[in-house]
């Protein structure tokens, strides 16, 4: 495993739509597996692969119910709506209000390839959306009500 370089704001690749992952190879798996270790030792709650420059739909999600391993995910059902607040690893500092669905319900597919369901509220439902997102090339920042820098007076 290792711990690869997240990329920041201003990088053009988190702008990028990302592919759909054909191949369930040890290749992939090293990506997993290094993704869930950058996530970790960055403090994240989620991580997309665009943020460390590979451009293919594979996400790493764990808001301390464990690891959860996302290819090719898709939202299927959203329910509700809450407004909270939210970060990125690819950007430092910054905060935004941002509008989630309060319920989600993702297909994926596993590092195996079989596909699987996952449902999420609250925070693991703002989680799978964030990162969703990501895979095509959307941030937090383009959706955020209001955005709070780090140092910076609210206003
Ligand atoms: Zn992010």
């Amino acid at each position: 495993m290792a711990i690869r370089k997240i990329r920041k704001l201003g990088d053009e690749v988190l702008r990028k739509k990302s592919k759909k992952v054909t191949i369930f190879d040890e290749k992939l798996k090293q990506l997993l597996e290094d993704m869930a270790e950058t996530m970790r030792w960055a403090n994240g709650v989620g991580l997309a692969a665009p943020q460390v420059g590979i451009l293919k739909r594979v996400v790493v999600i764990d808001v301390g119910g464990g690891l959860i391993e996302l290819v090719n995910p898709e939202i299927v059902a959203k329910e509700g709506e809450v407004l909270d607040i939210e970060g990125c690893l690819s950007i430092p500092g910054v905060t935004g209000e941002v509008a989630r669905p309060k319920k989600v319900k993702v297909r994926a597919q596993n590092r195996e390839g079989e596909f699987f369901e996952i449902e999420g509220e609250d925070l693991l439902a703002r989680a799978l959306c964030h990162e969703i997102d990501h895979l095509d090339g959307i941030l937090f920042i383009d959706k955020a009500e209001r955005i709070f820098e780090e140092g910076s007076e609210e206003g």
